[in-house]
């Protein structure tokens, strides 16, 4: 039953499955912006295509389509969906996610955030470009250097891509939504066939709060900005200790 509802919804389940492969594409290449611009634009493209396929997949059904067509209308209406579909190089401009997009630098000790400071990470660079210039300006600054990581935590970046159509909200949250709006409809149209709901749940799609951290060695920042070498100082401590 169930395999038969999906095989009349090929056309937009296989395109809501490509939009879900992109999300994690996203996600991958969340620190990295021209990869990341590709894999959300690729995102889009899919998303707009997805009603289009539902209505050719129910060409032939007249009776779903009759149940469904009030929610696909609803879905086009929405205004997360009017505004995506705006345009076809909705975010394809850098111009967009410059405005809105920013970053912050800081240290983290375990799973807790020690110090977190502003820090403007350039939309057009990535973030281990960010990183190395942050480990420039501490060399040159004292009191910057002395707020980065010590012998118990680690330096780590932030980085958002915004755009200012969904103010304060990461692209990536709203890319889930868009997949999960697609997804109710969907669903709709399975059941409508006689099949099971769909899961909309992605217990695999990762915290956008953890994508957004990248976390950076103590030890190569300890090296390349005090000059000091932990492994040498643990060691040369232990020493010490081993004679007294
Ligand atoms: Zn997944």
């Amino acid at each position: 039953m169930k395999s038969c509802a999906h095989s009349k919804l090929q056309l937009s389940l296989d395109r809501w499955e490509e939009c879900h492969w992109y999300l994690h594409q996203m996600e991958t290449n969340y620190h990295e912006p021209e990869p990341f611009r590709y894999s959300c634009n690729s995102f889009l493209r899919a998303v707009k295509e997805v009603p289009q396929a539902l209505r050719n997949d129910l060409q032939r059904h007249s009776d779903v389509k009759g149940k469904i067509e009030i929610l696909l209308e609803t879905v086009s209406m929405n205004d997360l969906f009017r505004t995506l579909g705006k345009r076809r190089d909705f975010v394809v401009h850098h111009g967009a996610l410059n405005l809105s997009s920013h970053g912050r630098i800081g240290t983290m000790e375990g799973t807790k955030i020690k110090m977190v400071l502003p820090f403007r990470v350039h939309p057009w660079e990535r973030s281990d470009e960010a990183y190395e210039r942050y480990k420039a300006m501490c060399r040159e600054n004292e009191i910057l250097r002395g707020l980065g990581p010590d012998c118990d935590s680690v330096p780590a970046l932030w980085r958002t891509w915004m755009v200012p159509q969904f103010p304060n909200r990461d692209l990536l949250d709203v890319a889930f939504e868009a997949w999960v709006l697609l997804g109710g409809l969907l669903s709709s149209a399975v059941e409508a066939f006689g099949g099971e709901k769909l899961d909309l749940s992605m217990p695999c799609r990762h915290d956008s709060a953890r994508v957004q951290l990248k976390l950076y060695s103590q030890l190569e920042f300890f090296q390349s900005v005090h000059g000091i070498d932990l492994k040498e100082e643990e060691r040369k401590w232990r020493e010490q200790r081993g004679k007294t």
